[in-house]
């Protein structure tokens, strides 16, 4: 049995690949739906052209095949928090609906996917300030428009069909900023020839964004955040709702755990490393999706249909291309947590502010992230360092005037737990076998 874990594009498409050739399958997700971040529309707004901005067909026909498949078992709100590989097998602990339980599988594959990255500035803790995947997941999720005056700044294409999906839904997008210069495309040529349906989708959005007079400025920021406001080149903008962010933070918790080999992608970013047939270095155990580098949801799918056992061919080889290019186009400098005022609160869950961290280095002797986290409880909350480990980490290489290394990197990126689970849950479980 296989086990598949995600229920995004890569999931899906690796569902859709081992059922087709005759797998049993099993696919858990800690949403209640199928689709992950990318098709997690309600099922109300899934053939409303108008709210949806793009074609959803391509992902019902995937919904509809897999939800009739009689191979498929499909676990929704249900969080593998934590898991083992037990001689062949892989022994995975869910939380699901609240009641803990165990699925045995000889198969994994993991495809759950990445977060958004965010980098703190002054006021980036008030409400209102969010990522632009918080605002467009509260738009697609559940229908709500976060705020009426919303500002979206940061880089890559994401914040496009952003700032499209909020201003098509009533929102006036008070200044819409890019990061980065785009001459940079210049990088990207090859990866456009070979994709040029991704020329058409930039241009459906900008035409978009046109007919709701939003304008694209580029080579800003957001400095600084007030609870009315963001300041950017120095200039106040009066909105309800900040959304940055930049890129995406692939999500390997779950690989850690299992002992598989990470890397460090050309963004900086930590990855698992598979091999042409999406398998880690542990037999049996494989991966596809936005945990193996960011790419987009077509490259995801593709990596899904081959853990699946299916094939990629060139159309892997095109959209890998695509995905190396935008690494290029849209960098995320370190030069961003440098020079930032002591009293900024880096890890949100432990309220650790900059200066703390710089501290534990000048007068408690910290001479890695690691060090500082055990000084000050940097990245030891809730979300275990996933929203804050790679600024911290910057941070205390820039104090120290070093630079964060690999290895650092890869240490950021494991995690004991998947996900925190109460010891009441764990008690009353069922450790069933399924
Ligand atoms: C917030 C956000 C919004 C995005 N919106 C867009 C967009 O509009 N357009 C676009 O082109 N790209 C978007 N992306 C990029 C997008 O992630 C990919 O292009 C595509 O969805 C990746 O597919 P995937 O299957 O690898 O991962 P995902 O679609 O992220 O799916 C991963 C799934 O795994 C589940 N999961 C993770 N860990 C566990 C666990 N331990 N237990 C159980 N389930 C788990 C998650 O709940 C999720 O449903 C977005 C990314 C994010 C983070």
């Amino acid at each position: 049995m296989i086990a598949i874990i995600g229920a995004g594009p890569a999931g899906l498409s690796a569902a859709a690949a081992a059922t087709r050739r005759g797998e049993e399958v099993i696919i858990i997700d800690s949403s209640s739906q199928l689709g992950g971040q990318y098709w997690r529309h309600l099922p109300s707004a899934r053939n409303d052209s108008h709210s949806l901005h793009y074609d959803f067909s391509k992902a019902q026909k995937l919904f509809d095949e897999l939800l009739s498949q009689p191979l498929l078992t499909r676990y929704s709100n249900s969080q593998v928090w934590q898991a083992e590989k037990c001689g062949d097998q892989f022994h995975l602990y869910i939380l699901r609906n609240g009641v803990e339980e165990k699925v045995v599988a000889d198969k994994v594959i993991l495809a759950t996917g990445a977060y958004d990255r965010t980098i703190p500035f002054p006021g980036w803790t008030f409400p209102g300030v969010m990522t632009p995947g918080a605002a467009q997941a509260m738009l697609k999720g559940h229908g709500v428009l976060v705020g009426k005056k919303v500002v979206i700044a940061g880089t890559g294409p994401f914040i496009l069909p952003v700032a499209t999906g909020l201003a098509e839904s009533g929102a006036e997008i008070v200044g819409l900023f890019e990061f980065n210069n785009p001459f940079r495309w210049i990088f990207n040529l090859h990866g456009l020839l070979l994709n040029p349906s991704r020329i058409a989708e930039a241009f459906y959005y900008l035409k978009k964004l046109q007919k709701h007079r939003v304008k694209i400025e580029f080579g800003k920021k957001v400095e600084s955040a007030t609870r009315s406001s963001a300041v950017v080149d120095g200039t106040e903008i009066e909105c309800d709702v900040i959304a940055v962010g930049w890129g995406f933070a692939p999500d390997v918790t779950l690989a850690g755990i299992l002992g598989a080999q990470l890397g460090v992608d050309s963004d900086g970013t930590v990855i698992v490393k598979v091999d042409r047939r999406q398998e880690t270095n542990i037999l049996g155990l494989f991966a596809a999706g936005e945990a193996t580098g960011i790419g987009g949801s077509t490259l995801s799918m593709i990596e899904g249909r081959i853990a699946g056992g299916g094939r990629g061919g060139l159309s892997r080889w095109r959209a890998q291309v695509f995905a190396n290019g935008l690494k290029k186009v849209y960098p995320v400098p370190s030069i961003l947590t440098k020079n930032l005022p002591e009293e900024t609160i880096i890890c949100r869950c432990e309220e650790v502010t900059r200066g703390q961290i710089c501290t534990s280095i000048d007068e408690l002797g910290a001479q890695s992230a690691r060090t500082a986290k055990l000084f000050t409880r940097a990245g030891m909350g809730l979300c275990q360092g996933r929203v804050c480990g790679r600024n911290v980490s910057e941070i205390v290489a820039d104090h120290l005037v070093q630079k964060v290394s690999d290895s650092e990197r890869i240490a950021g990126g494991q995690r004991p737990l998947a996900a925190p689970i109460s010891l009441g849950e764990l008690g009353d479980g069922l450790a069933k076998k399924f």
